[in-house]
């Protein structure tokens, strides 16, 4: 799944490749996906974005959203999949669920994996989104501040008694990181993906604050993690200290093997020393 360091990836490659260029022509799931999600009947696209101009992009979370001017964003995003830019001339992947074709014959093609949202927002919609709406500020924003993570944490009532892995997947305590940048993250700060929230000390509060923001700023400074590709089809240049590949193998840090668990829907990696619980 692409999340905030991919989707800023996006966003910054959006930006310089396809930025004030005029869409001529727009058409939707060609290829069925039974997981696309959409806010309006498939022929909405076309007739409300043919003969508009993207202008700018920005990383909400792991939603991308393409502004089209004062009274329209086209959002993606809570998706896997790829989203490419295609020179004029390129030969375009056979299945997509969206194309953008441009005036001067290039053109951008989201592809779905999983699942993936493509809504068009109104200024309105898009704050008060359900989804979008608990995103901001990002970790990487500088509204994200120290203090602002502790509210996030003092959020959720202690008798929920949840642990760490939920708190950040559920998009309540790192907008944007799901279950991929989580495994760097909860490492670098030596935490157990299933340490209760409620035993998290203002100490560890800042070591968690800490650790995301400089894990996240390398994941997207490196343009994504190497698992997933960026606009012109390349992997990203970060590659994941703790990911399906490294189970069994050495801790960079201490050498004891990595380990794999499945917790709250999906893998967990971690190191059983430098991570315990
Ligand atoms: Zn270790």
């Amino acid at each position: 799944m692409l999340e905030l360091p991919e989707i800023t990836t996006l966003c910054r490659q959006l930006q310089s490749s396809v930025a004030d260029k005029t869409i001529r022509q727009v058409s939707v799931l060609s290829s069925p996906h039974k997981f696309a999600f959409f806010n309006r009947p498939a022929e909405d696209y076309p007739r409300l974005l043919v003969g508009r101009t993207l202008k700018q992009f920005h990383a909400c979370g792991n939603y991308a959203i393409l502004n089209l001017g004062n009274d329209l964003s086209l959002v993606l995003g809570d998706m896997g999949g790829r989203l490419l830019y295609h020179p004029a001339g390129e030969v375009l992947p056979q299945k997509h669920q969206l194309l953008i074709q441009f005036e001067d014959q290039t053109s951008l093609t989201l592809t779905l994996q999983m699942w993936g949202a493509i809504l068009l927002l109104n200024p309105s919609q898009l704050a008060s989104h359900s989804r979008l709406s608990h995103l901001s500020p990002a970790p990487l924003d500088d509204a994200f501040t120290l203090e602002h993570f502790q509210q996030r944490v003092n959020s959720i009532p202690l008798h929920e008694q949840r642990s760490l892995k939920f708190f950040i997947i559920s998009q309540f305590g790192l907008p944007g990181v799901g279950n991929g940048c989580l495994h760097d993250i909860l490492f670098n700060a030596r935490l157990h993906p299933k340490f209760p929230l409620a035993d998290l000390t203002p100490a560890l509060q800042l070591n968690l604050w800490q650790a995301a923001r400089a894990t996240l700023r390398q994941m997207t400074d490196a343009g994504g993690r190497s698992s997933e590709h960026d606009l012109f089809d390349l992997p990203g240049g970060y590659v994941p200290t703790l990911s399906n590949d490294k189970v069994g193998s050495p801790c960079p840090v201490c050498g004891t093997p990595i380990e794999r668990i499945i917790y709250l829907g999906g893998a967990s990696f971690f190191c059983p020393h430098d991570q315990a619980i």
